[in-house]
């Protein structure tokens, strides 16, 4: 059951491990059209491509921000668009220091016959697409399964469509020269308590990673992309140490030594929160292996989006949010954010 050692195999282990430097982690900035078109409606702005555009130069040109990021994650359109002044956000990145990553899932469709559970799509022509990505600079990927939990959920087949699929998802990727970030998502809408969440958290983990061995996947050339095991939504608070405590717990008990970093989802929280969890994480004193990082979206564009609000004189102060949640999460990967 040795893993798949195409001719990306040195290249692939390079970059998921500089993806995972201490210190650095990673700008989710791949929302689709539909999903930016939510994000802009609640700053009353037009979902056009010169915004989505104006928006993401505002997000990678961004003073000072480059050093606290090993990478970005963009959707389809931003990977061909350049700033106003004609410089593809490509290489704008790249000479930050700041690997270009590349949403390449579908989205969801449901699962017949189940209750509202689903399934990723996004299979057809996906090597030839990862082929194409990296000629355009993509480094990285990411596909996002989404699980939910419920009086019988998730049930065993959304748990083996979902793990099936990320590991066919991560060779593709492999075979074409980009590191997949794996993504299983278990939401967190629902009454349930942080320990039913840490018992279904490490069961999809397991079922995931004997699905990355059995395709042949070369884990030192991966990320994990895992929600924060926490309760449900609509059940009472824990605090951050808890969280952490339940979190790596999760992650020791399923995810291999031989994956150099796991790059955690903000999956609904506030800004500050998603920092401080992840702070408490790096200050446990306890086996991790693998760098523990961020790869938040809207944990670290929400003030950011609210200061811009589409206009062109806020931008500045729209940077100095990013600035100012970028550090702290850098801070937290080290376990030394004061708050
Ligand atoms: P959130 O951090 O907003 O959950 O988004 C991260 C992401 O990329 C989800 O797929």
């Amino acid at each position: 059951m040795s893993a798949y050692v195409g001719k990306y195999a040195e290249e692939l282990i390079k970059n998921a491990k500089y993806i995972a430097t201490p210190g650095k982690g990673i700008l989710a900035a791949d929302e689709s059209t539909g999903t930016i078109g939510k994000r802009f409606q609640a700053i009353n702005v037009e979902n056009v491509a010169s915004n989505r555009q104006a928006y993401r130069e505002l997000l990678f040109t961004a003073p000072d921000v480059q050093p606290y990021l090993s990478g970005a994650i963009l959707f389809e359109e931003t990977l061909y668009q350049t700033t106003a002044a004609g410089k593809p956000f490509v290489d704008v990145l790249r000479e930050g220091g700041t690997l270009p990553g590349i949403k390449v899932d579908k989205g969801v469709v449901e699962l017949a016959g189940t209750d509202g559970e689903t399934t990723t799509q996004g299979f057809d022509g996906l090597g030839e697409r990862c082929a194409e990505y990296y000629k355009a600079g993509a480094r990285f990927a990411k596909w996002r399964a989404v699980l939910k939990i419920g009086p019988n959920e998730p049930s065993e087949l959304s748990i083996q469509q979902n793990a099936q699929g990320l590991a066919r998802y991560a060779i593709l990727c492999q075979e074409n020269g980009l590191v997949p970030i794996v993504e299983p998502e278990i939401l967190v809408d629902g009454s349930h308590s942080i320990e039913k969440s840490a018992d279904v958290t490490e069961r999809v983990l397991a079922a995931v990673y004997k699905a990355l061995n059995d395709q042949h996947v070369l884990l030192e050339g991966t990320l994990l992309k895992p929600n924060m095991v926490t309760p449900g939504s609509d059940s009472p608070k824990v605090p951050n140490e808890k969280i952490a405590e339940y979190t790596v717990r999760a992650l020791q008990r399923t995810v291999p030594a031989a994956v150099p970093g796991v790059v955690f989802l903000s999956g609904g929280q506030s800004e500050e929160e998603a920092t401080l969890n992840l702070n408490a994480m790096n200050k446990l004193d306890t086996k991790k292996p693998w760098t523990l990082t961020f790869s938040y979206g809207r944990a670290l564009q929400q003030s950011t989006l609210k200061a811009w609000s589409g206009k062109k004189e806020n931008i500045p102060a729209a940077q100095a949010a990013l600035l100012v949640r970028c550090k702290a999460n850098s801070e937290a990967t080290l376990g030394i954010y004061k708050g």
